[in-house]
């Protein structure tokens, strides 16, 4: 244990027992509003009013609204300390692969904030908005520029949701084209959940493709798949073991052939961009995460955005609304006109996501976006190379992409298993990388570093990763299993928790019961 001048331990005592108040240095254990609130007080003091007649039909509560009463200064350190206890990327180093957890740059702030951006409404004039719909503009030309494609729906809100754009306008397409029968898409073994979850929510039955000994998918696999019947492929590519696919033209060509379309979901987009364009790999439609790949925020901080680019064959079919230029003027296509598929959703998609990421692509320029693309890549086959001699990579035939794939194997019979690997991560205050996905292989540890991170946080990143593993292999099972000592909460029943989650506090539940 290390000691200070005076002989004192300056690092935490973890077995030392749980302190009195239950709160660890100045962190306190956080109890919910409504075991901190009095629900006969009041924080505010406001005079009764007078409700006369109301057009609730009858519906008007009769009993009080129950809410604890806070202050001010209650309400303020409770949500103060819940986000003091919330990991953030301004916080650190946060490795989930397939998440690209990058940093969001504060210019992209500054520009969203600016009233003529912040303060526009969706209902407002077009003639009002002509800058809005400039961004917009500009945005998707960008998005055609780096994929190239012809159109794009700048709508959906999320990666999934332009899944589901990408494959509405699909169908749209096959029934217009006659091939409403097409009933089955392909989707290969390690692709994202949200994939075969897209089809089967448009009614399509779902093929599974296996992925070769290399993590990837092979042409003839496909080739033996394809039929009258199937609608689509939805291919990932970087795929999720962080690996470019080696054949992506010659499916693309299978799959135009036997009349089918090629969906790629292209949530690994940052990998590539500025470097190769998916449409010339032969993309149909391709949802492009912009709070991933274009650096605006996600996780808690969101809203996503996942605009969807077309190829020329399903650019008929994009969704409205969509910006149109008329001359100098913008204007916005509200009304299904044409072979438009309709519309998705209520407005025309997250303004302030579209200013944060133009402003990512402006001031990278094209030049600074391929570099980003690149960075990433080397920083996660640095990652790969300095983990290689302690760690199990199971496709180690070639360099990774923006993210490196380990599985278990080098923990077999160490008693450790990974989710045990990833809680001791915890412990030494650094945040876990995505654990068993892809499904592919078993489990798995996926790390993808982004290129926001320096050379000292990869550095210390590798250090900390390689003393678990040391110690792992040495025989320390229990420094994993007990893991997290150091966190504010242990292991949580996370089986539990999804299957029955509570989610409403009742007055008889016990203390800390509920948030557990
Ligand atoms: C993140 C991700 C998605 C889904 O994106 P959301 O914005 O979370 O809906 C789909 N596919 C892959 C490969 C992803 O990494």
């Amino acid at each position: 244990m290390s000691m200070n001048a005076q002989g004192r331990p300056s690092a935490p005592v973890a077995d030392a027992g749980a302190p009195a108040t239950g709160a660890a240095a100045l962190l306190p254990a956080e109890p919910l509003l409504f075991e901190i609130g009095d629900r006969d007080h009041s924080g505010v003091d406001l005079p009764d009013i007078e409700v006369g007649n109301d057009r609730l039909g009858g519906l008007r509560r009769k009993t009080a609204l129950d809410l604890p009463g806070l202050t001010e200064p209650e309400a303020m350190r409770h949500y103060v300390r819940l986000s003091r206890q919330n990991y953030a990327i301004d916080s650190g180093m946060y490795p989930l692969g397939s998440c690209t957890m990058k940093h969001n740059p504060r210019l992209n702030e500054k520009t969203a904030r600016l009233p003529g951006f912040a303060d526009v409404h969706p209902l407002q004039p077009v003639s009002t908005v002509q800058g809005a719909l400039g961004v917009i503009e500009e945005l998707s030309h960008w998005l055609m520029e780096l994929t190239n494609t012809t159109a794009v729906a700048m709508s959906p809100k999320a990666g999934a949701h332009g899944e589901l754009c990408g494959m509405m306008a699909i169908k749209a397409a096959h029934e217009a084209n006659g091939q409403g029968h097409r009933k089955i898409v392909l989707v290969p073994e390690s692709a994202h959940g949200t994939n075969p979850a897209t089809a089967a929510f448009l009614g399509y039955t779902v093929k599974s493709i296996d992925a070769n000994e290399h993590g990837t998918v092979d042409v003839d696999a496909v080739k033996a798949a394809l039929s009258d019947d199937v609608a689509a492929i939805m291919l990932t590519n970087p795929n999720t073991c962080g690996l470019f696919e080696p054949q992506v033209i010659e499916i693309a060509q299978a799959v135009h052939d036997a009349g089918a379309y090629f969906y790629c979901d292209g949530a690994n987009f940052n990998a590539i961009m500025g470097v190769v364009r998916p449409g010339d790999l032969g993309i149909d439609a391709m949802h492009i995460n912009l709070h991933k790949t274009f650096s605006t925020p996600h996780g808690g901080g969101g809203p996503g955005a996942g605009p969807v680019v077309l190829s020329a064959a399903l650019a008929p079919f994009a969704p409205v609304p969509f910006v149109r230029r008329d001359g100098d003027a913008l204007e916005l296509v509200e009304h299904t006109e044409g072979q438009h598929f309709g519309r998705l959703t209520a407005f025309h998609g997250q303004m302030g996501m579209f200013v944060r990421a133009l402003t990512y692509m402006l001031s990278h320029g094209a030049d600074g976006l391929a570099q980003a693309a690149r960075d990433a890549v080397l920083n996660a086959n640095y990652i790969k190379a300095r983990l290689a001699d302690l760690f199990s990579a199971p496709y180690n035939h070639r360099p990774v992409m923006h993210e490196v794939l380990f599985d278990d194997t080098f923990l077999k019979g160490t008693g450790v298993s990974t989710l045990d690997f990833a809680k001791a991560m915890i412990d030494e205050g650094v945040h876990p990388m995505t654990m068993y996905f892809p499904l592919v292989v078993h489990g798995a540890m996926l790390i993808e570093p982004t290129e926001s991170e320096s050379l000292q946080t990869l550095d210390a990143f590798i250090a900390t990763m390689r003393d678990l593993a040391e110690d792992a292999k040495s025989g320390n099972s229990e420094r994993f299993t007990a893991a997290p000592v150091r966190a504010p909460l242990r292991r949580l029943d996370e089986t539990r928790a999804a299957r029955q989650p509570r989610l409403k506090w009742t007055p008889s539940d016990a203390p800390r019961a509920a948030a557990q």
